[in-house]
């Protein structure tokens, strides 16, 4: 990969497997609102400035038809621009999103290292009924042998079935109660990053469809994306619910994450 490659955002506005509540699909177009928002700029916290940057490209949203499965869809859609040679951040979305993203990245990058912030683990092998979930990727991830390593921090909704999973699968685990021991760890390319919003505190990120407190300041999570080492290869943000939102608060705080994290592929 050399210095000037391309970075897509592609916006994914499918929620069709959320658990609790729909609004996630609308999630794409209100992050890109937040983030033209004359309320602020363009700039990350590293000093780069993102307006008409020349290696950022809008790819719009995925085009979901009924003629084709939704997760042959987004499949597609992403390994198309991997083909192009380009590094890719996905706005989501529900995170059943992640697992046919992917499967098109496995194709691309051997050896994914995927780095998880969520409350939840989402690893049910099935969740009433759905293998596919938003509960669920990352049981569908692993047990296909998609990424080499799985790490996942926030995480404060864990239970039996879950834990079982995580020792089958070889997960690491950094809880709530022990996050910041993360930092011992050596994390190798490729990396991935797929950021699910609730990992935040619900007073930091009231607009996601599952509220779970005593989760991280938006500051602790851009600290955690500005000190992993890029550049990623991909990276998602997902479960904005713009309908739980609160003045667009959550919204924004999405933009800011877009920011930085684009900061981190412009490595
Ligand atoms: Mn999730
Ligand atoms: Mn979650």
């Amino acid at each position: 990969m050399t210095t000037d490659t391309p970075i897509s955002i592609l916006g994914i506005p499918y929620d069709a497997n959320s658990s609790f509540l729909r609004g996630a699909a609308a999630a794409p177009d209100a992050i890109r609102q937040a983030l033209h928002s004359p309320s602020t700029n363009m700039m990350t916290e590293n000093l780069i400035d993102l307006t008409d940057h020349p290696r950022l490209r809008n790819r719009g949203n995925v085009q979901f038809q009924n003629s084709r499965p939704w997760l042959t869809s987004i499949t597609q859609s992403v390994a198309d621009l991997l083909e192009g040679g380009s590094r890719i951040v996905s706005l989501g979305g529900d995170h059943s999103v992640t697992y046919p993203l992917i499967k098109a990245f496995a194709k691309f990058h051997h050896g994914l290292t995927i780095i998880h912030l969520d409350a939840h683990s989402d690893i049910y092998h099935e969740f009433e009924g759905n293998r596919y979930s938003h509960a669920c990727p990352f049981a569908r991830i692993m047990e296909e042998g998609l990424a080499k390593r799985l790490i996942q921090i926030g995480i404060r909704t864990m239970n039996p079935h879950q834990k079982e999973q995580i020792e089958r699968f070889g997960v690491e685990v950094f809880d709530m109660q022990s996050w910041q021991t993360y930092r011992g760890l050596r994390i190798r390319h490729p990396i991935y990053l797929s950021v699910d919003l609730d990992v935040l505190d619900p007073a930091f990120a009231p607009g996601v469809s599952h509220h779970e407190p005593g989760g991280l300041s938006t500051r602790e999570l851009l600290d955690i994306i500005q000190h992993l080492p890029g550049p990623f290869v991909g990276a998602d943000i997902v479960e904005l619910n713009p309908r739980r939102d609160i003045n667009g608060v959550t919204a924004m705080v999405a933009a800011k994450i877009l920011k930085e994290v684009i900061a981190k592929m412009l490595d």
